[in-house]
């Protein structure tokens, strides 16, 4: 390897994850982000002095995020402060209420009182996802698992569950259809129809009644900040406010990145946690058209509307589940209420919480600034929330435009939505198939948005530079 850096584009999780993998390795790495801050889309953000998470409100993969603390050196269970979540979520709809607890008995009691019959069904749900995501869980630790690895872990088994979409998989469990809604509910998240969402999202209620769904003390920004930290211990520090502008390659390798105030740093090797799509379409004007428009074929995923808001909790801090998701009657998207001082009381009678839609891209991108803010407008009208908040104040509303500008986010996307047949396709490649020397980290790379795959990603990108 040359004596340039390696250059990291963006410190969000998996920016951070590869330049800590890759310093442990000896290799110099120059990280630039073009925020003033570190962690993406999970910083943290402050209104009226108040700190908020920005987006990320819950960890569903514990196990995963101990794995990428592991294989840097890190200890997760000593450095963040996590609390397990009781009570994960309820979904209100017209035909009730589906409330899920961390313990699998209450809520598969909760379900027969409701469905006689259904307690079994779900019991025998639960245990066959815990089988089966036992099996696969090592995939998550491979660039990019083919044959060989689904027959190294004994996943082969698994095949036609991994060929089946999450709709399939919660049909055949025989569970009554709210429940059913319930289980499927982070597809909404994604904008996404349970037909088109991948087999394991089908994992969720193993994890939560197994590993457990846990919240850090201090936000989800909380495990920002440690990576940040053992990053400043490695030496490497992180050069904020620095865009890059394209990724420069010569005979089809890289030599550097340019940046937006007209500078240049040269290098061989690049890694970019930018969105994966946005890297090739607009970072390197040396991919093809035709590779641009396939990419840019992808079904992208948006940030949605996000509420910062304070109140007081009107429940039983006990009783109240942490997140509370509401079905509207046309079937639309879901929203949600985040209460994070359920899983972490704060002193004060007035608390901070969240109010979140989550919105299709295409609609979004339709609707405009303009269309997304009247959207915002009538979510905080919609009185179901309200019914358990008094004093509700509004601090601030984020849409998916300034979700865009804030986090310099392609198209006012996360990244390409993580649908059957994307996962299927193999997702995007760490090491990129169209320019040498150029490494992707990111939600694109790995099996979906959450952090414990971003962090995941950036390691094995890392991994591929190493190699
Ligand atoms: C509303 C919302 C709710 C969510 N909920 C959850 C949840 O409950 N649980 C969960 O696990 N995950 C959740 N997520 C997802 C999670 O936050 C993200 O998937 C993850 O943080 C993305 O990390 P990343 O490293 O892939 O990318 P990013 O966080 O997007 O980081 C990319 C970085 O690159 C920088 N950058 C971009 N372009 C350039 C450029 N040209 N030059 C220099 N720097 C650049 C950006 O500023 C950014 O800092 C949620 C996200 C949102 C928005």
């Amino acid at each position: 390897m040359s004596n340039h850096p390696v250059v990291i584009i963006g410190a969000g999780m998996g920016g951070l994850t590869a330049a800590i993998r890759l310093a442990r390795g000896g290799i110099a790495v120059q990280v630039v982000e073009a925020r003033s801050v570190p962690g993406g889309l999970a910083a943290p953000v402050s209104f009226a002095g108040r700190s908020f998470d920005a987006g990320p409100y819950i960890l569903l993969d514990r196990p995963g995020l101990t794995w990428a603390f592991e294989q840097l050196g890190l200890e997760l269970a000593s450095l963040v402060d996590l609390r397990p979540i009781e009570h994960p979520y309820e979904v209100t709809s017209a035909e009730g209420v589906v409330a899920i607890h961390r313990e699998v008995e209450r809520t598969a009691d909760g379900f027969e009182r409701r469905w006689p019959g259904s307690a079994k069904p779900y019991h025998r749900f639960v245990a066959e996802m815990t089988r089966i995501h036992a099996r696969l869980q090592p995939l998550l630790h491979v660039s990019r698992p083919g044959l060989g690895a689904l027959i190294a872990c004994g996943g082969w088994r698994h095949i036609r569950f991994l060929r089946r979409s999450l709709g399939e998989v919660l049909r055949a469990s025989r569970l009554p259809g709210p429940v059913i809604q319930a289980l499927g509910i982070w597809t909404h998240v994604a904008g996404q129809t349970l037909n088109l969402a991948p087999s394991p999202m089908a994992f969720v209620p193993a994890l939560i009644h197994g590993p457990g769904a846990w919240y850090p003390v201090g936000g989800i920004g909380a495990v920002v900040e440690v990576l940040v930290r053992a990053l400043e211990r490695l030496g490497v520090s992180i050069r904020f406010s620095t865009r890059v502008s394209a990724i420069r390659t010569v005979q089809g390798a890289v030599s550097g990145v340019e940046l937006a105030d007209g500078g240049f740093i040269a290098a061989e090797r690049v890694l970019s946690d930018v969105h994966g799509v946005g890297t090739y379409c607009d970072l390197v004007p040396a991919i093809t058209p035709r590779v641009k428009h396939r990419l840019a074929a992808l079904p992208l995923q948006s940030p949605g509307v996000c509420i910062y808001l304070t109140g007081r909790v009107r429940a039983a801090m006990s009783s109240a589940p942490y997140l509370r998701f509401q079905l509207p009657d046309d079937h639309g998207l879901c929203r949600l209420l985040v209460q994070p001082s359920v899983v972490v009381p704060e002193n004060e009678n007035v608390v901070g919480m969240r109010l979140i839609a989550p919105m299709r891209h295409a609609e979004a991108q339709a609707m405009g600034a303009v269309g997304q803010q009247a959207f915002a407008e009538r979510l905080i009208a919609e009185p179901w929330w309200r019914a358990h908040v008094d004093d509700a104040q509004v601090l601030h509303v984020r849409t998916p435009s300034e979700w865009g500008a804030t986090c310099h986010l392609h198209r006012d996307s996360m990244n390409p939505v993580m649908t059957a047949a994307f996962m299927r396709a193999g997702r995007l490649a760490h090491r990129s198939p169209y320019v040498d020397g150029l490494h992707l980290a990111g939600s694109s790379t790995h099996p979906g948005q959450w952090l414990s795959f971003c962090a995941m990603s950036g390691i094995l990108a890392a991994d591929e530079v190493l190699k």
